[in-house]
């Protein structure tokens, strides 16, 4: 057959090449239209007032919840943190040795009231407060929510604060709110929603990347120290409203204090802010600390995706807690080596725990694991902080020799584990050097074994891929596997599961 390609026929053949064209861009918007939307995130928009005579944070939360999984919901379900602070708990906030420097001025309670949990119209759903120990609050669904779907439920609610120095709870300086509001559990395809217990080892701690709106008040002769970005503040009498907002984050945390003073200085895009008492004098030490810890790993694993970050001194019992765009670290800690060391090691958390996740309640070895070794890389690589990559790896395999020696003797045996439940540790110190220690020789002994231009591309890697979301073991595994080829599984199957032998070297 033959085309005779005249005038009239050229016109038709570009009008059909125009929708031919515009068939296609319409295709790809929408296939890519659909995986946006499977990726679109819950958000949870807060509204709080402290008041600082009776302890109580007043919170109304509106969550549009989107349910990004496969399956459907009749039920929804958040974690109740605060209530492991209440008196009976059945497990206590801080392990025994703890407890006098967590309780300054003896035991104190607190607990999270939920009053009313409704729907956009105001109507109640029905829930309860479930969980092996009132840590959880279901709520019915009216309809059933089906994959993609979305839905709004308004909760109402009461923290009472105790008395401690801890994540949650007013101290001497500072007024600390983590894990404060309902937060929605995770949903794992083939598990559940894991409705995991609090736990005093650790970081009990498990959540989706959401977008979120917080409206704080406060009496105005408070500072605070907040995740996200200052929207607006004003102040009106004697109270202050400052409003924050943040897009892509897996939890929200503020501190307030009269006795803050505040530094500030530009990484990249980010204001790193550091938060220390009136008449400090090792502020500005700590602000550089702060930032040479921000722009290494900005070089390490991809520049912070946040406009601010903030490094707060707090009254805390441990060394430090991460929250997204805030660490708290432990006004308890007067060795500037130390203070160095845990500075870099929350902010390390930012990128294992906030930009990547996982379950922190039954994989800790995996933010913890590459948290503590990113801090050795950080001191390898920034020698003026007078630390010895070296000698800190030997330490650590002493250490843990140590343990081992020790746990033989008066346990009779030793279980070096790594993968299990924060639950299933039998004390602090057994947590840490399975999790912390056997997990930096575990990550050093991986990157001598591929060596460290590939070991630093795995984890550059690592975040990239899963940027905002949720790792599991497997998931990590698999990427490092394509750098060590075959034997990684074996390798890591290994450490985490107790089959290497360490020797006196
Ligand atoms: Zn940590």
């Amino acid at each position: 057959m033959k085309i005779n390609l005249n005038k009239k026929n050229i016109k038709y053949l570009i009008f059909a090449i125009i929708v031919v064209a515009i068939f296609i861009l319409v295709l790809l918007f929408c296939l890519k239209g659909k995986q946006d939307y499977k990726s679109i995130l819950s958000c949870y928009d807060l509204k709080l007032s402290y008041d600082e005579n009776s302890h109580i944070l007043k919170g109304e939360e509106e969550v549009v919840y989107v349910n990004n999984s496969d399956n459907s919901f009749e039920k929804l379900y958040f974690h109740l943190y605060p209530n492991a602070f209440r008196e009976g708990a059945k497990i206590g906030v801080v392990s025994q040795p703890n407890i006098d420097n967590a309780y300054p001025n003896g035991k104190s309670f607190g607990n999270i009231k939920i009053k009313t949990v409704c729907d956009n119209e105001g109507k109640e759903f029905q829930y309860s407060i479930e969980g092996s120990d009132e840590n959880i609050l279901s709520v019915s669904l009216k309809d059933m929510l089906y994959p993609d779907e979305k839905v709004l439920i308004k909760i109402e609610f009461e923290v009472s604060l105790a008395n401690i120095n801890h994540r949650l709870g007013y101290g001497e300086n500072t007024i600390n709110f983590g894990n404060f509001y309902p937060i929605a559990c995770v949903y794992e395809e083939g598990k559940g929603f894991c409705q995991d217990l609090y736990h005093s080892n650790g970081d009990p701690f498990y959540s989706d990347c959401a977008n979120y709106k917080a409206e704080i008040s406060f009496k105005s002769d408070f500072q605070i120290a907040s995740t996200g970005k200052l929207v607006s503040s004003e102040t009106v009498g004697k109270i202050t409203k400052n409003i924050y907002s943040e897009k892509n984050i897996r939890d929200f945390c503020f501190s307030l204090s009269k006795n803050f003073e505040k530094v500030t200085r530009k990484v990249g895009k980010t204001n790193v802010n550091y938060y220390g008492y009136k008449d400090d004098d090792n502020i500005e030490k700590c602000l550089q600390v702060a930032c040479d810890a921000l722009s290494t790993f900005n070089d390490f694993f991809g520049e912070y995706p946040y406009d601010e970050f903030s490094v707060v001194k707090s009254n805390f019992v441990h060394g430090g807690m991460e929250y997204p765009e805030i660490v708290l670290i432990s006004d308890k800690i007067i060795d500037e080596r130390d203070l160095n060391y845990v500075i870099v090691h929350e902010i390390a958390h930012q990128w294992w725990y906030g930009i990547v996740g996982n379950d922190e309640y039954n994989h800790a070895w995996i933010d913890e694991g590459l948290t503590e070794y990113s801090t050795l890389l950080f001191f390898e690589k920034n020698t003026k902080y007078g630390e010895n990559f070296k000698e800190m790896i030997n330490n650590a395999q002493k250490n843990y020799l140590l343990f081992e020696d020790v746990y033989k003797k008066v346990t009779g045996q030793v279980d070096g584990t790594m993968d299990r439940p924060l639950d299933k540790f039998n004390t602090e110190p057994e947590y840490s050097q399975c999790v912390y220690t056997r997990g930096v020789l575990m990550f050093n002994s991986f990157r001598e074994s591929i060596g460290k231009n590939k070991f630093m591309k795995a984890l550059k890697i690592i975040q990239e891929k899963y940027r905002y979301k949720n790792i599991s073991p497997a998931q990590l595994i698999a990427v490092f596997e394509k750098f060590g080829g075959r034997e990684t599984e074996s390798f890591f199957h290994n450490w985490l599961f107790d089959k290497v032998i360490f020797t006196k070297g």
